[in-house]
């Protein structure tokens, strides 16, 4: 098996088999993402993936979750994507999914019927960075997607069953949007009803936009009371029926968990209660030194 580069994979694919099918990120710059800057974007070869799916199946042959990486996989095109998650099935007889970074474009590119056909290969979860549902914020952060593409991106997920897991950035608006991205996020997510949320944090890392917006005093990064703020008025009103929720990625001031709806009510207390210590400054400005967030 080969790999190139750094590689990302979410908290929850700590347990699973990561295969490369694409090299970095086919969009490549949001305004706060420094992940994939090193790499130039391209799609493997699919014989060399193909041949990374049969060594790995010599060496983990009991297999059951795999992740498709890099930071878009799907963009290798519907065709290349179903090809990898065939051998995968054949390969692996005790898989139970297949799971992928994705983005609204490539989802919505293919028709409902290869979906259906994507799910019936076991590819059952996609994560989606959502960061915010103001489309303000979005276009800020260069998102290259609206918030009617997230909703839309939600709604053929489901219909093909395939489940989502919608990041939302904190923070990602600063200062001058917070108020619109926490009433745009609300908006969407409950639009988007998602199995899986997580609240991370947008760091101020080297490399990005933000970074240079903030060194030029065009963006203003939250204090951590702030933040809290913004996490905990995002999350009162929240209105799921039945989706798990994170708060503790490495980016984040404090580790949240629970189910939503039964949940809330212990989630909001707990962040009210944290929120008179919180901080009056910005800790999510990250030095050089200090290295990569993400
Ligand atoms: S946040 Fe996602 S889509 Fe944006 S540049 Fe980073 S990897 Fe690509």
């Amino acid at each position: 098996m080969r790999f190139e580069g750094r590689i990302y994979r979410p908290p929850s694919e700590a347990d699973s088999l990561l295969l490369q099918l694409t090299v970095g990120c086919s969009h490549n710059c949001c305004a706060f993402c420094a992940m994939y800057v090193e790499k130039r974007y391209r799609v493997r070869p699919l014989e060399d993936v193909l041949e990374d799916v049969d060594a790995a199946a010599r060496l983990y042959p009991h297999t059951r979750r795999v992740f498709l990486c890099d930071g878009d996989a799907l963009s290798a095109g519907f065709e290349t994507f179903a090809a990898v998650c065939v051998r995968i099935n054949t390969q692996f007889p005790r898989l139970e999914r297949i799971a992928a970074y994705t983005n609204a474009r490539d989802l919505l590119r293919c028709s409902p019927a290869q979906l259906r056909q994507l799910r019936d290969l076991r590819f059952s979860l996609a994560y989606l960075g959502l960061e915010s549902g103001s489309g303000a914020v979005l276009e800020l952060i260069r998102k290259g997607a609206t918030p009617e593409d997230m909703v839309e991106m939600a709604r053929v997920a489901r219909n093909a069953d395939i489940a989502l897991s919608a990041i939302v950035l904190l923070g990602a608006g600063g200062a001058a949007l917070s108020e619109d991205h926490v009433r745009g996020t609300i908006e969407v997510v409950n639009a988007m009803q998602p199995k899986y949320l997580s609240f991370l944090t947008a760091m101020i890392v080297p490399h990005t936009s933000l970074m240079t917006w903030t060194r030029q005093g065009t963006f203003a990064p939250l204090t951590d009371r702030a933040i809290l703020h913004e996490a905990r008025t995002m999350l009162a009103g929240l209105e799921l029926h039945d989706t798990l929720f994170r708060m503790n990625h490495v980016s984040n001031l404090i580790a949240l968990g629970g189910r939503l709806p039964s949940d809330k009510g212990g989630l909001l207390e707990r962040l009210a209660a944290l929120l008179p210590r919180a901080l009056d400054t910005v800790t999510c400005v990250c030095s050089e030194e200090e290295g990569l967030m993400l």
